[in-house]
């Protein structure tokens, strides 16, 4: 087992799908948008629309429900062709309302773990998306005392990881990064020369996918637990 003993002072951990689920939230709303849109076009027509509008506008509005409820609107609207039924705008609203105020299901092991490790480090949430509804997932996560704060990045690629390390007064190489996402909490910090704990979760978001990079600085756990006997 690979030792990480006394080698960081800093724990970063990524929050959604990491701390709590998230993604299977937004496949939810999805099943229930294509159903909502059912009269209008097959299933499969109704994803790929929303796909569609989703590459537009998340450039535009950054990760969250918000931007969704947008893709969703635009989405119906073309789908509508141009004339969107008050019963189909509020009905994508109702799902987005359920999508933004669910209660949050922490991914077991969790708590076991930082719990183990807050006398030990000083550990911080780096998450992407939305400030306030980031902010608002980790005051209401019950997790909040065991982080020093929590971070709201643009985008997790390598720019904003060396932000962050500056930020912190450490070098790239100290960066230890928890998360589910190759993309963002991966790749990036390895390239820096920092290390990443991978720990996959079954859901994992068509935006993010993208293959394991090589690295003996990268660690694969099946459940978040696991990591505690190479860091204590
Ligand atoms: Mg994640």
């Amino acid at each position: 087992m690979t030792s990480l003993k006394g080698k960081f002072k800093y724990i970063f951990f990524d929050a959604d799908d990491t701390l709590w689920e998230n993604e299977q939230f937004f496949r939810d709303a999805e099943a229930k948008f294509i159903e909502l849109l059912a009269d209008y076009t097959t299933p499969e027509g109704v994803q790929h629309m929303l796909w569609m509008k989703q590459e537009e506008n998340i450039p535009l509005f950054s990760y969250g429900s918000k931007t969704y409820l947008i893709g969703m609107a635009d989405a119906a609207m073309d789908l509508c062709g141009g004339n969107l039924p008050e019963k189909i705008y509020y009905g994508i609203k109702d799902i987005i309302k359920e999508l933004a105020f669910h209660e949050l299901h922490i991914i077991d092991g969790v708590v076991e773990t930082l719990e183990a490790l807050k006398d030990h480090y000083t550990m911080i949430v780096a998450t992407k998306g939305d400030t306030l509804e980031q902010m608002s997932k980790f005051r209401s996560s019950g997790l909040e005392k065991y982080f020093h704060h929590c971070e709201v990045m643009e985008n997790k690629d390598e720019k904003n990881y060396l932000e962050l390390a500056a930020k912190h007064d450490i070098a790239p190489e100290e960066i230890l990064m928890i998360g589910n996402s190759v993309k963002s909490d991966i790749a990036p910090v390895v390239k820096l020369g920092g290390w990443a704990i991978h720990t996959p979760h079954d859901v994992v978001w068509v935006h993010e996918m993208m293959d394991m990079p090589e690295s003996d600085r990268i660690i694969e756990v099946r459940n978040i637990r696991e990591i505690i006997p190479m860091l204590i």
